[in-house]
């Protein structure tokens, strides 16, 4: 009887917009004692705009969007491609841009009118190791308390400007949270973006558990991290960078459009985009698991 039970629970899955590519995780699903989202797009609109920016002195706000605009316009990105866009409304022109290179988790760097420039994240600078000006840094830490992203301008190693962006939470997000705190789930929060971004969506959500500033090749460290407390452990992301923490969750969720790599990483494939059915997932393995018995 149980290979029925499970042919009916995955057909009806499907029903509500659910693949199931690995069964046993589908049945495990109801067993998770956490489930760790990603926070850009899953938790997030994941739609940036630019709703600020600073420069040093020597710059004035033109010149840094247009050079910030030549380096993202080779990035698929969601900050890159706001940037690009708030960069169009000024009408600059553009310039001469040659030899992009996105670094994972970080930015984006190209030569652009022959100096070597870099547009990314906190952990670029990081990388770069470049020194802040006062005035840029007073900048930065009023975005993130107001859970803005800083990305960072670097001009020949030189820091002179930064761009605050805003995201959204989803408005489903809310009832997500506490959906699975009555199930009795513990919620965590994955992100590449900054302590402050991240400490601040988690605060609004209710969020139990925050990694932030995660380099990519560190996602999957932080799903061991909960397995090494004994905790079965769900990851729900979309990106190319999600990928190794959904191959390594007892439970990978792959959501909305996810990119091929994600989609093939995960147990489960949520295709309506809606972070609510992480929450009809786990109901219905629990149903599915009662009717077994
Ligand atoms: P997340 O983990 O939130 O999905 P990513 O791993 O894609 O984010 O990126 C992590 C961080 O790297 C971003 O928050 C941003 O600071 C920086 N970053 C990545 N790509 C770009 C880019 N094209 N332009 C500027 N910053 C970027
Ligand atoms: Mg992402």
């Amino acid at each position: 009887a149980i290979p029925l039970v499970v042919a009916i629970n995955t057909s009806l899955a499907a029903r509500n917009g659910m693949l199931v590519r690995d069964r046993i995780a589908m049945e495990e699903a109801r067993n998770l004692d956490a489930i760790i989202f990603d926070k850009t797009g899953t938790l997030t609109e994941g739609e940036h705009g630019v709703v600020d920016m600073a420069t040093v002195d020597s710059v004035n706000e033109d010149d840094a969007f247009a050079l910030a605009a030549a380096v993202e316009s080779d990035s698929e990105h969601m900050i890159a491609r706001a940037i690009c866009e708030a960069a169009d409304e000024r009408d600059l022109t553009s310039l001469d841009t040659s030899g992009f290179e996105a670094i994972k988790g970080r930015g984006v760097r190209a030569s652009v009118d022959g100096d070597e420039v870099y547009v990314g994240g906190p952990n670029m600078l990081t990388q770069l190791d470049s020194e802040v000006p006062d005035s840029l840094q007073r900048f930065a830490d009023e975005a993130s308390q107001n859970a803005q992203t800083v990305v960072h301008l670097v001009r020949e190693g030189e820091l002179i400007a930064a761009f605050a962006m805003a995201d959204v939470i989803r408005e489903e997000s809310y009832q997500v949270v506490d959906s699975l705190h009555k199930l009795g789930i513990e919620v965590a929060m994955l992100t590449g973006d900054s302590q402050d971004v991240a400490d601040a969506v988690a605060d609004e959500l209710g969020i139990d558990t925050v990694f932030a500033e995660v380099l990519p090749e560190d996602k999957d460290k932080k799903v061991q991290e909960l397995h090494d407390q004994g905790k079965l452990v769900g990851m729900v992301g979309d990106g190319v960078n999600d990928a190794p923490a959904l191959t390594r969750a007892d439970v990978g969720i792959a959501i909305g459009s996810g990119t091929d790599v994600a989609v093939q990483s995960a147990d489960v494939i949520l295709v309506q985009n809606n972070p609510m059915d992480v929450v009809r997932l786990v109901k219905l393995s629990k149903a599915s698991y009662r009717k077994m018995q």
